[in-house]
């Protein structure tokens, strides 16, 4: 064993590197060549060392200095400074990129705002061709892109050329043709507009084209923020643009470093942030965006299990190991970064991986039979030395191979850490490096809930033999993406993104379209009243006349509790609130809920998970049955609905498209299917529709029994446990509505109803860890605080902003737009042939 470890800690933690540029980067000093007679003697490898002669050249046509590509032209930084951007497996100065004020990225929206009605009115078909001629383009220039790749990143040149710039065209070609099928298969969307995306530096020209391809088949335009360590390649893009006549202003390539990003985030003109990176910046920017009706997409980062079965091909998971780990430094959001393996085969498995990684090879990114290259930044560099030790010191046993890292680079060896206890730092923080860690289990069971101890959840991949048991484990993994027996394989055809503080929205097939989009009724609504109207637009009517028929007796007293567990319950403190009638008279109490009642709410839901793991089949039958036992007591609803909003046509109405709406999403509980993506692999590839957990659902006003049934069904009918906070102002018609469910076999917990004050309520729902989704469909002034709370955990929050939602409409209040916001997309992959 060896305890060696990596190169120099450099300028430690300062992030900007002041050096100035010089020339251009010459190779550093060639290593001896060894005789082909020696190679044959030592079976040693032979440097192959890949030109950058061009890549200079390109470089010194752009005197090594880049300033922003706006509205299809080369734009000096307002401020006009610049900052330097290196070659980490040399460390030599490349070039200097223009840093970008508020200023530029003013400039830089104006642009893409002035060229979007043009893209837009261009077409499916118009669009698909420009996509198509980046798609060539980018072959074309294939070499170059993969050299300029890994001089700026140093990430080997054989993964660059060979996973990254394929993987870059294969999108743009994927994406022509969504553009081509936006007229059909999209029909019922419309872009968003501009369009705001950054990305990170551990694959810079693919996480751009993960952003740029959708985006723009949808016809939005964008203005894009590379990660300042690794620019270039979006600067090569943004030429490339120009080369094939994209019109101007539809791609803007602005530069910079997190200023620059926050600028872009908080832009009113722009309509959506598309984000990759840390779960911290990720978190900033939910709270930046929030209340801003901006649409998030966020991927995030990840701690991803990597799960080794007893009957696993062992040597088959070393490779696994090598692909999911030390593939791009281990600086991959999705890397296998947690090994676990069972009991049984541990000890054999950590043998080989030893002698496996004795035999990998390090150094320079430019050398084609190199495995690991360079840490991109002297901080990663150090935060991973750091991460190392902190596992060291709370009792990690760390393994290193015996050879050494050059010394002219910012390197570090593959590293395994074992003895690591499941809490520890290292085994819940990601280090975003070579390093993995080693944990052993004895069942399958042991196994799912290991997998799932962390806050992330972005990957996992599975190996065994027994595909049976491998398609049990996957579901039950909270990520989302699965490989079994794979690792590390991505495909535009295929979604990929997280569940839990991986973040939200999918990226790569045509669930990833639907972050580039918002329904068509939006823009034709547009102009509508806002969403929610206060309490006083509410139904209100003139009283009704008194009736003169004798005297008249008190009605028997009603007393609404809440509904948590499947059980009435009287609220925690004790208070009750009166409700009034369309004429004011009081109509009844309900209970007044507090954060006592929220937290024993969400408990129960988490007690009725079995919900989710029943059949589509049965949630059918308790849905069928729910809208029997409503149409049963249709007069009684409509009875009280009358009182409630002073209008009886009104309240037959309600109660008649309630039950009807249930039909729906009892229909809908078997036939909202996942896919099989057609990915080029020899792969099976399964889009799941999973139910998303525990779901918080905050009703309108309005609508008092049909709001809330649209709401509510739909997240049931994929199977979610649901805690609902019903219309304020009508909350009788929620817990008239808990009747109904108690004859409807519905199980405890699927649903809890909790009434009260909006203010009291909703910041606890919105704040709790355990909640995994929240829908907001309240006055639109809550909805700052509810995304605000919901960075908490990361959870996904869908809060309506706009033209006010037509809760009557098939189109606008049915249908697939909810079965999505119900629901995750998990790819399994499943890779087949002997
Ligand atoms: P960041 O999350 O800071 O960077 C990602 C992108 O966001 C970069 O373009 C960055 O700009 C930009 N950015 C930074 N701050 C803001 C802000 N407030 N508003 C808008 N944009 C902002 O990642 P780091 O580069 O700092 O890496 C830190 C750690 O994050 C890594 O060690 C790793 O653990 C994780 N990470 C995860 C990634 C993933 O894919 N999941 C990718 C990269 C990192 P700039 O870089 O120019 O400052």
């Amino acid at each position: 064993m060896s305890e060696q470890t990596a190169e120099p800690k450099d300028e430690g933690k300062k992030k900007r590197k002041k050096k100035k540029v010089k020339a251009k980067g010459s190779p550093a000093a060639a290593p001896a060549r060894p005789t082909v007679v020696e190679i044959f003697s030592t079976m040693e490898y032979g440097p192959a060392p890949e030109t950058d002669r061009v890549a200079n050249a390109w470089l010194d046509a752009h005197n090594r200095k880049f300033d922003h590509f706006i509205g299809g032209e080369w734009v000096a930084p307002s401020g006009g400074k610049y900052f330097p951007s290196e070659n980490p497996g040399r460390r030599e100065p490349l070039a200097e990129v223009a840093e970008g004020s508020p200023e530029d990225v003013a400039k830089a929206v104006a642009a893409a705002k002035a060229a979007l009605p043009g893209w837009r009115a261009l077409g499916g078909h118009g669009r698909a061709r420009y996509l198509y001629a980046i798609a060539r383009h980018i072959q074309k220039h294939h070499r170059l892109f993969a050299v300029v790749e890994s001089i700026d990143n140093g990430k080997p040149i054989r993964e660059s050329r060979d996973i990254d710039v394929p993987l870059v065209a294969r999108h743009f070609y994927h994406h022509a043709g969504w553009a081509q099928l936006m007229d059909d298969e999209m029909r019922d969307y419309v872009p968003l507009g501009v369009v705001g995306q950054i990305i990170p530096w551990n694959f810079p020209l693919l996480m751009l084209a993960w952003k740029i391809a959708p985006a723009l088949a949808m016809g939005n335009t964008l203005v894009l923020k590379p990660a300042e360590y690794t620019p270039l390649t979006a600067l090569r893009f943004a030429e490339l643009c120009k080369e094939i006549g994209l019109p101007p202003g539809v791609v803007n390539i602005l530069n910079g470093d997190g200023r620059t990003g926050a600028a872009l985030v908080d832009h009113p003109d722009v309509k959506k942030i598309a984000f990759t990176g840390s779960t911290g910046v990720g978190r900033i920017i939910r709270k930046a965006t929030a209340g801003s009706g901006k649409k998030l997409s966020l991927e995030l980062g990840g701690k991803s299990p990597f799960m080794v079965f007893e009957d696993a091909d062992l040597d088959s998971v070393v490779e696994g190991v090598v692909d999911a780990i030390w593939f791009n430094q281990g600086q991959v959001c999705c890397a296998g970064s947690r090994i676990l393996v069972q009991e049984s085969v541990a000890d054999a498995l950590l043998t080989k991986l030893r002698a496996r990684m004795e035999r990998l090879r390090i150094g320079d990114p430019l050398d084609k039979a190199i495995d690991i290259g360079a840490i991109v930044a002297p901080v990663q560099l150090d935060q991973i030395v750091d991460l190392v030790k902190l596992g060291t010191d709370e009792g990690a046993t760390l393994w290193q191979p015996s050879w050494s890292c050059p010394t002219n680079g910012l390197f570090y060896p593959p590293t395994i850490l074992s003895d690591v206890s499941p809490a520890s730092t290292v085994a819940q923080v990601e280090i975003f490096g070579p390093v993995v860690t080693f944990m052993t289990f004895r069942t399958p069971k042991e196994a799912i809930a290991l997998a799932n101890n962390t806050r992330y959840g972005l990957a996992a991949s599975v190996w065994s033999e027994n595909l049976n048991l491998a398609l049990d484990v996957a579901p039950k993994i909270k990520a989302g993406t699965v490989w079994v027996n794979c690792t590390n394989v991505f495909d535009a055809a295929a979604g990929f993104g997280g569940y839990r503080e991986s973040g939200y929205g999918r990226e790569g097939g045509k669930e990833g379209l639907y972050e580039y989009v918002k329904p068509r009724w939006k823009e034709e609504a547009h102009g509508r009243p806002e969403l929610t109207p206060t309490p006083s637009e509410v139904g209100l009517a003139a009283p009704a006349e008194p009736e003169d028929d004798g005297p008249r007796l008190p009605p028997i007293d009603r007393t609404t509790k809440l509904y948590i567990g499947g059980k009435q319950r009287r609220p925690d403190w004790g208070y009750c609130i009166d409700i009034p009638d369309a004429s004011g008279a009081t109509l009844g109490q309900v209970g007044r809920g507090n954060r006592k009642d929220i937290r024993d709410a969400v408990e129960a839901a988490h007690a009725a998970r079995g919900w989710a793991a029943g059949t589509a089949h049965l949630r059918a039958q308790i849905l069928y049955y729910l809208a029997e036992n409503l149409a049963e007591r249709q007069s009684e609803f409509e009875g009280r609905l009358s009182l409630m909003l002073g209008n009886p046509q009104a309240a037959e109405r309600e109660v008649a498209l309630s039950v009807k709406r249930l039909f729906t999403y009892a229909a809908w509980a078997d036939k909202y299917d996942g896919a099989v993506h057609a990915t080029p692999l020899r792969s099976v590839t399964i889009a799941m529709n999973e139910a998303i957990g525990v779901m918080g659902i905050v009703c309108p006003n309005r609508h008092p029994l049909l709001a809330f049934v649209s709401l509510v069904a739909p997240a049931l009918s994929t199977g979610n446990s649901v805690v609902v906070i019903p219309s304020e102002r009508h909350p009788l018609a929620a817990t008239d509505f808990y009747q109904v469910m108690e004859t409807s076999d519905l199980p405890p917990g699927a649903l809890n109803i909790v009434t009260g004050h909006r203010e009291e309520l909703v910041p606890t729902l919105s704040s709790h860890d355990d909640v995994d989704q929240l829908w907001y469909f309240g006055p639109s002034e809550g909805t700052e605080a509810v995304e605000l709370a919901s960075a908490g955990n990361m959870k996904r929050s869908w809060c309506e902003h706009g033209a006010a939602r037509d809760w009557t409409s098939e189109r606008e209040a049915a249908g697939r737009e909810f079965l999505r916001q119900s629901t995750h997309v998990k790819n399994i992959w499943v890779p087949y042939g002997e």
